[in-house]
């Protein structure tokens, strides 16, 4: 591929597809660069799902509805922009709704005839659960494994492998780009999250290792220095880019399964016990 060259700042950076929302971030400087990009990719990202072709189409649908739906933080997201005027048409929303509906159904439809099937002795060889309390005690399974789904957040995946991609980029600019490298350890900044993630993928890289994690390190240390002076008064300074800093942006890395209340759960299983 061509490389052009773009000034920023008085250094030369090589400007590709893959570098420039890199370079665009890092020039915004609003906290983690990769945490800027995230929240866009997750916006762009909600677009692509309600764009026509792709909320039509079967296997995506399918795969959307294994997941049964968006998780937790997506269905919220999803609604917010849609419905907030983000979006003008919520037609794809609706459908991935309808789809996780259809499937609810069916689950709950099939217990409720096993509660109906329990009564009847005549059937009630046919079935592995013969009395009410079997049936009561699958149905809190089989209900489980339905609101889990089979596979992660269609959403969560894209902006995970996004995400990573994204992260060996940066880790191959500071490591092949000398004056970006330099730029990238002066001001720099990646949330706690994101550095750990770009310190994992450096001995994946075809870089100087060493040099590069020197570089994450020293950079890390002088941004958690500038959360620290955010909070010295009291916190008043900017708390909200300090929980950034910390936690990543709001979302980063939570692909929060729709699960039941897991000490629901541990109560059941200390009764059990008893
Ligand atoms: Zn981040
Ligand atoms: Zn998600």
């Amino acid at each position: 591929m061509k490389v052009k060259m773009r000034r920023s700042g008085g250094n030369m950076v090589k400007i590709t597809p893959a570098t420039i929302p890199i370079i665009d971030a890092f020039e915004r400087n609003e906290g983690c660069i990769m945490c800027s990009v995230w929240l866009k990719d997750e916006f762009q990202s909600m677009e692509l799902v309600e764009d026509n072709e792709v909320s039509m189409d079967q296997a995506f649908r399918r795969d959307v509805a294994d997941a049964s739906g968006f998780c937790n933080r997506h269905m919220h997201v999803l609604y917010r922009t849609v419905f907030g005027g983000g979006i003008p048409d919520g037609l794809g929303y609706a459908m991935y709704v309808q789809d996780s509906i259809e499937k609810f159904h069916e689950t709950i439809q099939t217990i409720y005839t096993s509660f109906n099937e329990v009564g009847k002795k005549s059937l009630n060889f046919l079935s592995k659960e013969r009395t009410p309390q079997a049936v009561i005690e699958s149905s809190g399974g089989k209900l489980e494994k339905m609101l889990q789904g089979t596979r992660i957040c269609e959403i969560c995946r894209r902006m995970l492998l996004a995400d990573a991609r994204r992260t060996r980029t940066l880790v191959d600019m500071v490591g092949h780009d000398e004056d970006f490298a330099e730029k990238f350890g002066k001001t720099g900044r990646l949330c706690y999250p994101h550095f750990v993630s770009a310190i994992q993928m450096v001995p994946t890289r075809r870089v100087k290792k060493k040099a590069v994690a020197a570089q994450l390190v020293a950079m890390e240390l002088r941004c958690l220095k500038e959360t620290g002076n955010l909070l010295a008064d009291g916190g008043r300074a900017s708390p909200e880019m300090a929980a950034m800093m910390i936690g990543g942006v709001e979302g980063l890395y939570c692909f929060t399964k729709k699960t039941s209340n897991p000490t629901v759960l541990a109560q059941a299983e200390g009764r059990g016990k008893r």
